[in-house]
């Protein structure tokens, strides 16, 4: 059942190339690999290969929407592919769906929605004395 199909229409070459998904506008471009950065063929959003998007520590404050809600939270990195924060109130739980609105960053505007991978408790806010909670999130296309 399992064969390997040559495509003879890829250039000889054709390690140095891979088949990337634009996470904004959803469609399929070819890039190269170990491009410091890349940019969607379709819809020119900037963003960066995969092996090469670290996590990049920042911290900008930011509001998302969760369902009715407007949490106030502090972005603390974000990747081509996710994004970590922190927020008080009430835990994300997994799979829960956000919208993220974020324009503070150089070069990188995340209006996304997102998707919780993980949420843990962070110590309590001495100030607020709210509970606090930092949740890791996936990208995921705008529907
Ligand atoms: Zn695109």
């Amino acid at each position: 059942m399992c064969h390997v199909e040559r495509n003879d229409e890829l250039p000889e070459e054709n390690g140095l190339v891979e088949i990337r998904i634009c996470p904004k506008c959803g469609k399929v471009f070819y890039a190269l690999i170990n491009a410091e950065c890349l940019i969607c063929h379709h819809c020119n959003h900037l963003l960066y290969d995969q092996r090469a998007a670290e996590r990049i520590p920042v911290s900008v404050d930011f509001i998302f929407h969760r369902k009715s809600a407007q949490v106030s939270a502090t972005l603390e990195d974000y990747s081509a592919t996710g994004v970590r924060i922190a927020y008080s109130g009430k835990a994300l739980e997994i799979d829960a769906v956000i919208g993220l609105d974020i324009v503070d960053i150089e070069q990188l505007a995340i209006d996304m929605t997102a998707k919780t991978v993980w949420t843990k408790r962070l110590a309590i806010d001495t100030k607020t004395k709210n509970a606090a909670f930092e949740s890791g999130l996936r990208l995921i296309k705008e529907c």
